[in-house]
């Protein structure tokens, strides 16, 4: 028989108009459509009508489909010929556990083809107008996961040194101690920082505040997860970021 093959697809933060060309024709391709719990679930609507959909989520805290189980079942689809197309929210190697997949599968004699797709840190800052590396504000911008498999902090000193834009993936659980940790690296508490929780979404809700006053302004807002936090200069550039940031000045 012959044998199958894994996408792992990138679906983008939400609004399927950010799904790539390429995610589109995988998508319709597959045989079986994995779904992620962040993906919208809009894109069913690209799958073909026999297509096999299986929800495999893995939010913090909730009942999900072990990983290794996923991985084993993307390995048993393929042997059987079939195409399966493994649908993760935003892109699939940023904080998606695609790398994992990826080898596993390879390790299982598995073609496997990456989809890129538009990550969070990306497509919901934009959907803010936040020119994430805008020139002479600041120079690059940090993708960070304020979540650790391990519990390990990532270097806060190091990072509010570094004079990038900082992204925020899984950081609402946390977010008192990366405050803590960026404000003593050295980072000024008047810093603009942004939340933005189901970006790109009709119920994307957002809030601009100080870095030192975040903490209030999304509890006040009602800002939880899933949400990217923005910490730098260029937060002033959001939509109302001014405002806000003058109203707390
Ligand atoms: N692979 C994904 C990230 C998965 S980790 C990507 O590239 O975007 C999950 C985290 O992504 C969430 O905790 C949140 O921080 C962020 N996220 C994903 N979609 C989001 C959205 N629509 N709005 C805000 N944050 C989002």
């Amino acid at each position: 028989m012959k044998q199958g093959k894994v996408y792992l697809v990138g679906a983008g933060p939400g609004d399927v108009e950010l799904l790539t060309l390429k995610a589109v024709r995988a998508i319709g391709e597959a045989d079986v459509v994995l779904l992620d719990d962040l993906v919208n679930r809009e894109v069913l609507r690209l799958a073909r009508p026999q297509a096999k959909v299986v929800e495999v989520g893995k939010r913090g805290g909730c009942r999900s489909t072990p990983q290794a189980f996923i991985e084993k079942l993307m390995v048993r689809l393929a042997r059987t010929g079939k195409t399966v197309a493994r649908v993760k929210g935003g892109d699939p190697f940023v904080f998606g556990r695609g790398g994992e997949e990826m080898v596993a599968l390879r390790a299982g004699g598995i073609e496997v083809e990456i989809v890129s797709g538009v990550t969070a840190g990306m497509g919901v800052t934009a959907a803010m107008d936040i020119p994430v590396t805008h020139r002479e504000i600041c120079n690059g911008v940090s993708f960070i996961t304020g979540h650790t498999r391990d519990g390990h902090q990532p270097d806060w000193r190091a990072l509010a040194a570094g004079g990038t834009t900082l992204v925020i993936y899984m950081g609402v659980a946390n977010l008192d101690a990366i405050v803590g940790g960026l404000l003593e690296g050295g980072l000024p508490a008047a810093t603009p920082a942004a939340a933005i929780q189901n970006g790109t979404l009709p119920s994307q809700k957002s809030v601009v505040a100080t870095l030192s006053g975040l903490s209030v302004a999304m509890a006040n807002a009602g800002i939880g997860s899933p949400a990217v936090i923005v910490i730098g200069e260029v937060v002033r550039f959001a939509q109302s970021g001014q405002m806000a940031l003058a109203a707390v000045a």
